[in-house]
């Protein structure tokens, strides 16, 4: 198969999509597919218990956390978190870490919702398309991160997919004078591939098609003590305790992302759980960064303390050579490495599926291409 770095839907662990593949008209002995099964029936509970077992095993949740299966992908979580959370502090105010073109569509939403401000910004308040850095590089000095002390949360995006700007940590609010607000994370694009300090960081969430499975899943990890403040505009499907007491069946659940995602936690666990795959993922991004730094040919522009594990962005310096640079990499079977539009030029999404053997396939073809039109 040809190597592919698409940043979502990605590519997804061979293993896995045989597996599925192997067991598409009859699970278990079951005589169905896993489509065809009863979300409440006995062999799809044992298979969504399994996904959330093996999810709690590889990231350590913590027991006062509630694990929920959703829909509707991170954006609709744009909406359903200022639902849900933003009349926890009754003064129905949140508080946004701009860092990118995702952080900024969180913030853009939330304002239909509540009282909503900017606690640091990557320095383009309106338009982040050109943000290269995390706001994390400038606390706690200069303009120091502003959270309100009676904000209902504060919401960041660890994982900037189309910047490829990551925070290399998460805040410590008690720091900022704000340790009753909690911390809400979009990690959907490197869900998975690092550890998750939860005591930093309330509520987690992703749409899994980057490293956790197929999309149309949405898992959303949330500190039980922020279930019950729905808004009462909140449609019930989207009412965290409701989905909570549920069990993720309050309506019928996406059954088979949420069956192939628990293949992809099973996958996980055999390469040695998330601290072998974040070794892993470290060295690949060590290796096509250091080559990118080295090849006068080619452009890193993301500041390197916050450059992401997963989405890297780069340019040739020649960009009239971008069609010929995407053209041959096509046949070389290196797929999927046009840059988002926003940002143009080159992005390579080395998730947890692509492993350095794809990583070195892209830095060979990239130093050929170098050396022939150098
Ligand atoms: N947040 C991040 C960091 C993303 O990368 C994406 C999609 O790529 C989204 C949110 C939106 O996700 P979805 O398209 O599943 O709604």
């Amino acid at each position: 198969r040809p190597w592919n770095f698409s940043a979502g839907p990605s590519a997804l662990p061979l293993e896995v999509l045989q597996q599925a593949a192997a067991e598409m008209t009859d699970w278990h002995g079951s005589g169905m597919s896993v489509m065809e099964m009863s979300h409440r029936g006995r062999q799809f509970t044992q298979i969504r218990d399994e996904a959330e077992a093996d999810l709690r095993e590889l990231l350590a949740i913590p027991t006062d956390y509630e694990v929920l299966f959703m829909q509707g992908g991170a954006t609709a979580e744009n909406a359903i978190v200022p639902l849900n959370l933003i009349a926890r502090g009754r003064a129905g105010k949140a508080d946004y870490i701009l860092s990118g073109i995702w952080s900024s569509k969180s913030h853009k939403e939330a304002q239909r919702y509540g009282d909503i401000a900017v606690a640091a910004s990557s320095g383009y308040a309106t338009e982040l398309d050109g943000a290269t850095q995390a706001p994390w590089t400038w606390f706690p000095s200069v303009g120091s991160w502003k959270v309100r002390p009676d904000a209902s949360y504060l919401h960041l995006c660890s994982n900037e997919t189309i910047g490829g700007v990551e925070f290399p940590d998460w805040p410590d609010l008690a720091a900022l004078g704000a340790c009753d607000v909690p911390l809400v994370v979009d990690a959907s694009s490197h869900f998975l591939s690092r550890s998750i300090d939860f005591s930093k960081a309330a509520m987690v969430y992703a749409g899994a098609q980057k490293n956790a499975g197929p999309a149309g899943v949405t898992v959303v990890i949330i500190r039980k003590d922020l279930l019950g403040h729905a808004l009462p505009v909140c449609p019930s499907a989207f009412d965290y305790s409701n989905v909570a007491a549920a069990d993720s069946m309050f309506n019928t659940p996406p059954t088979y992302a949420i069956y192939v995602a628990g293949l992809v936690f099973k996958w996980l666990k055999k390469q040695g759980g998330v601290a072998a795959i974040e070794a892993a993922n470290m060295a690949k991004a060590q290796a096509l960064y250091s080559y990118l730094d080295s090849a006068n040919f080619y452009l890193s522009t993301v500041h390197a303390p916050d450059r992401s594990r997963m989405n890297v962005p780069f340019f040739l310096r020649d960009e009239s050579l971008n069609h010929e640079f995407l053209a041959q990499a096509d046949a070389a079977g290196l797929m999927q490495l046009k840059g988002h539009k926003s940002v143009g030029g080159m992005r390579a999404s080395i998730y947890n599926a692509v492993p350095m053997e794809g990583v070195q396939a892209l830095i060979s073809y990239m130093q050929n291409f170098a050396q022939r039109h150098g």
